[in-house]
């Protein structure tokens, strides 16, 4: 083909090919349309119901263009219409966070923008940002500086990255697998166990410590554990604490916690995903001893109600996180100068990643600290009134939590179960608030958790009233 040949079929290209790139007055009118969308939805927030029981209608792709208008409709309709309304106040079920609106503001410019978030030499203003968040992150727990950390999707992969790093600095490969033993509580969140299978130690020992009445760890039962089973043989390696558990809102006792580990020189790690950030309130006492882990996890999409995929973990031991995720190779040799813990990438299975550091950073330099601190301090108090208007009612509860999340059942005469499961239906069929269920020490029971910025004392009032309604219906 001839150069005047290619330059006319490029010409004839280019009229398809440039659609992908918008003119300004085009992207002035899409951009307005999202934002009339966005401010719709979150003007309606405080009436809309917190649960749509209901399948979302087809959203398959024809290969065909559309209007936006046409798709910002059926976005309303089977996505913000259906199931859970997470950014709503009245998710208080599983454990729910909003989403701020200054950290869409942040996704939409990082995505705008682009840049390359996983390698230094790529983007230095970005990466200093992810590292800025880090090193923030290490403040808010004591960590030291030589502590290294990362941003991830959530607390599933940072307790992944965690627990590779401390197999790694244990060795516990091949025949040492099952020679090697992971305490942990029946309270621990299931992605313990999944990241332990998916990192290969599935045929680790797994020993569960004795709970107290509040369902803490207890420290003396995870010691004698520890000492039966270094008398048949087998290798203490990690004990994994949580501050903050997904069903009744406890916080492990962590110092001591710390003394076994390191008096039988395991790896401690903590899952604060959903408790950590109220290390930042009047509860901080409880997390005394958090800074004496080997890792830690935090979810910023929980605890400071960004939206959904900000996880975070931080690992004491550069050497250790190193090991599993850093890799050379030819074509990254223009990047290999770098201090190697400086490029988000050699801390993590992704290279090319989300820079998801600017929604945490951005919504912090907006705010300040003090807004998040506050709602936290709110959610507290706004679960005992919960409590307490529930007793008034003839509810039975779960023992005071430590954080915000607690559980209550009615004490039926006869068939309890089945119907505080009865009444957990019709609370779903009502869909005003929404809760969630939990067997626990054999009961079934509903579950609230608090932790929307946007619950407020009006919704948990809602939420009463509702329960009140579908009890008198099942009663
Ligand atoms: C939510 C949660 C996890 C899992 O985190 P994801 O962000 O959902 O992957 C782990 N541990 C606890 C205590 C949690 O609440």
């Amino acid at each position: 083909m001839q150069n005047d040949e290619i330059v006319e079929k490029l010409n004839e290209l280019n009229k398809t090919s440039s659609l992908l790139d918008i003119p300004e007055t085009e992207r002035k009118g899409m951009i307005q349309k999202v934002s009339d969308f966005a401010n719709r939805f979150i003007s309606g927030l405080s009436t809309v119901r917190g649960f749509f029981d209901k399948d979302a209608g087809p959203v398959g792709i024809d290969n065909q263009p559309h209007q936006l208008s046409e798709i910002i409709d059926l976005y309303q309709r089977e996505v913000a219409g259906t199931g859970i309304n997470a950014a709503a106040g009245t998710h208080l079920g599983y454990i729910p966070g909003g989403g701020v609106f200054t950290a869409a503001l942040a996704d939409f410019m990082a995505a705008v923008t682009n840049p390359y978030a996983g390698v230094y030499y790529a983007s230095p203003g970005a990466v200093a940002i992810e590292n800025e968040a880090i090193n923030w992150l290490k403040s808010v727990f004591s960590y030291p500086k030589s502590s290294v950390g990362n941003l991830t999707s959530g607390g599933s992969v940072s307790t992944l990255i965690a627990f590779t790093a401390a197999r790694d600095k244990h060795q516990v490969k091949n025949e040492r697998i099952p020679k090697h033993v992971v305490y942990l509580s029946d309270q621990v969140h299931h992605s313990t166990q999944k990241a332990l299978r998916i990192i290969g130690l599935e045929d680790v020992v797994i020993r569960h410590v004795a709970l107290d009445d509040y369902f803490r760890m207890k420290p003396d039962s995870l010691e004698s554990i520890i000492q039966k089973d270094i008398a048949e043989g087998l290798i203490p390696f990690l004990v994994v604490a949580t501050a903050g558990t997904t069903d009744t809102g406890a916080v492990d006792p962590l110092n001591e916690i710390a003394d076994v580990a390191e008096k039988y020189k395991m790896w401690f790690h903590v899952d604060a995903a959903y408790g950590g950030f109220f290390i930042l309130t009047s509860k901080k006492d409880l997390f005394a001893g958090i800074e004496r882990t080997d890792s830690i996890i935090v979810d910023p999409h929980k605890s400071m109600f960004l939206p959904y995929g900000l996880g975070a973990v931080l690992i004491k031991d550069k050497k250790a996180a190193l090991h599993s995720n850093h890799y050379e190779t030819n074509y990254m040799q223009d990047a290999a100068g770098d201090d190697l813990v400086k490029s988000p990438s050699n801390l993590s299975p992704e290279l090319t990643r989300h820079f998801r550091g600017l929604r945490l950073w951005l919504p912090l330099q907006i705010h300040g600290i003090e807004p998040f601190i506050t709602c936290l301090e709110e959610k507290l108090l706004l679960v005992k009134y919960f409590r307490n208007r529930l007793a008034d009612l003839g509810f039975c509860l779960g023992p005071e939590p430590d954080l915000s999340v607690s559980y209550f059942w009615y004490p039926f005469e006869t068939d309890a179960d089945e119907k505080n499961k009865k009444l957990m239906d019709e609370i779903h069929a009502d869909g005003d608030v929404f809760l969630s269920s939990s067997i626990i020490n054999n009961r079934f029971v509903i579950r609230i958790a608090i932790l929307s910025f946007r619950t407020k004392k009006e919704i948990v009032d809602r939420a009463v009233a509702m329960i009140e309604r579908c009890l008198a219906k099942v009663k």
